[in-house]
């Protein structure tokens, strides 16, 4: 193993999918260590070189969400990616409001676990680097001069437009639940339907097609993610 790779702890019971997220990943160039359970994880954690988790939700000793919480409680910083099944919605979001930086559905894609993880690292570098400029696609947000553009026009939003789409830039390309937007902007003290206002009145102006949206999109039953989109990549939708 190239002592340089990035190091995933695969935390997941069953040997056939352990197997195979080992495989696969090494062929990435990430490092793999595989635990089969929670306290295995912990251990192994506690002992340091993690870089990023992949955690399944259902383990024989204890449940992921709790494993979250253990290690956020712990201070561990690393992205966790959450496996979950179709059928676990709701775990789904208590793992991602303990602390989970994503999820991907089983059963997943193993590009989309790649790409996932791909942007997992890309928000934990952002957020050592904390560029002042964000930009995705045409869209752009200056934190300091708190100015917001698409491709070049200035954009007028409401302060509570400007507090949302500063959330959804703090953690681009990781959804965020339901909860947590509503805990941040409103101190929870407001509801779905409410947020959803605010979201279609974001989308109006930063989207370049709002019935459409390219940047701010929905996770059904989840939340919400802003986009990241390469702004001299191939994705960028034209406007
Ligand atoms: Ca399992």
């Amino acid at each position: 193993m190239n002592a340089a790779a990035i190091l995933v702890l695969v935390v997941e019971d069953d040997p056939a999918i352990a197997r195979f997220l080992r495989t696969g990943l090494g062929a990435q160039g990430y490092g793999v260590e595989i635990a089969g359970r929670a306290a295995d994880a912990l251990a192994r954690i506690a002992a340091g070189g993690v870089d990023l988790v992949v955690l399944d939700l259902g383990l024989p000793d204890m449940d992921g969400t709790e494993l979250i919480l253990r290690l956020r409680g712990g201070g561990a910083r690393m992205p966790i990616l959450v496996l979950s099944a179709r059928d676990t919605e709701a775990q789904k979001v208590a793992a991602l409001d303990a602390g989970a930086d994503d999820y991907v559905t089983k059963p997943f894609g193993i590009e989309e676990l790649y790409a996932r993880l791909r942007a997992s690292q890309r928000l934990q570098l952002r957020r050592q680097g904390e560029a002042p400029v964000f930009r995705t696609g045409a869209l752009s947000f200056d934190q300091l001069r708190r100015e917001v553009t698409l491709a070049g026009t200035a954009l007028h939003l409401t302060p509570k437009e400007y507090d949302l789409l500063a959330l959804l830039v703090r953690h681009a390309g990781k959804v965020l639940t339901h909860r947590m937007i509503l805990h941040e902007l409103w101190a929870g003290d407001s509801d779905i339907p409410y947020l959803r206002i605010y979201i279609r009145s974001l989308r109006q102006k930063i989207e370049p097609d709002p019935a459409r949206p390219a940047y701010l999109v929905t996770e059904t039953g989840v939340g919400y993610r802003l986009r990241v989109i390469d702004p001299s990549g191939p994705e960028v939708p034209s406007v």
